[in-house]
């Protein structure tokens, strides 16, 4: 493989809870909905795995943000299945002819305890990005009780991802 196609990217979203569980909008993380009775305040579903995800390969394709693509003052992305978004860049990754070569995942949150999703969350994020689960490794970490995570005020996710690819 020829090093110089190959692209790394970062990515960080950051969503905070509703003080109230929203009935049409679950916690939805990594494309699953959770059953844990919480919601978080978003423009689309608030899915913030697969928002620092979408960040993380325009970031390695050079291509800015989330919000430049899919604006949160856009009447159109009001409510949007964040899975829907990740389709779209992973089709603009396509167009440049790049794919995935893995991505690693860091949700930071005190609650809820992601253990019991780990599993479907794996499988969720394999079949929307089309790699081995091998490829798709999801971690999970608390703040410690320190800051806004830690006062159970929000989640938060950073995603790595490399791209290999031509050009
Ligand atoms: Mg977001």
């Amino acid at each position: 493989m020829n090093p110089d196609s190959m692209r790394i990217g970062h990515g960080y979203d950051v969503h905070r809870f509703d003080s109230e569980y929203v009935e049409a909008k679950p916690l939805t993380l990594a494309g699953v909905v959770l059953a844990d009775k919480m919601s978080l305040v978003a423009h689309s579903d608030g899915d913030v795995i697969l928002h620092a995800l979408c960040d993380a390969i325009l970031g390695a394709l050079g291509e800015g943000d989330i919000g430049q693509h899919f604006p949160d003052t856009d009447p159109k992305f009001a409510g949007a299945a964040s899975g829907d978004l990740l389709q779209q860049v992973l089709l603009m990754m396509g167009a440049r002819q790049h794919y995935l070569v893995n991505v690693d995942i860091t949700v930071i949150a005190e609650v809820p305890k992601l253990t019991p999703h780990r599993v479907n969350m794996i499988s969720s994020l394999a079949n929307l990005l089309e790699l081995p689960e091998q490829r798709v490794n999801l971690k999970a970490t608390t703040t410690e009780g320190l800051g806004a995570i830690g006062r159970k005020e929000g989640i938060a996710c950073a995603a790595v991802v490399l791209l290999a690819g031509n050009a």
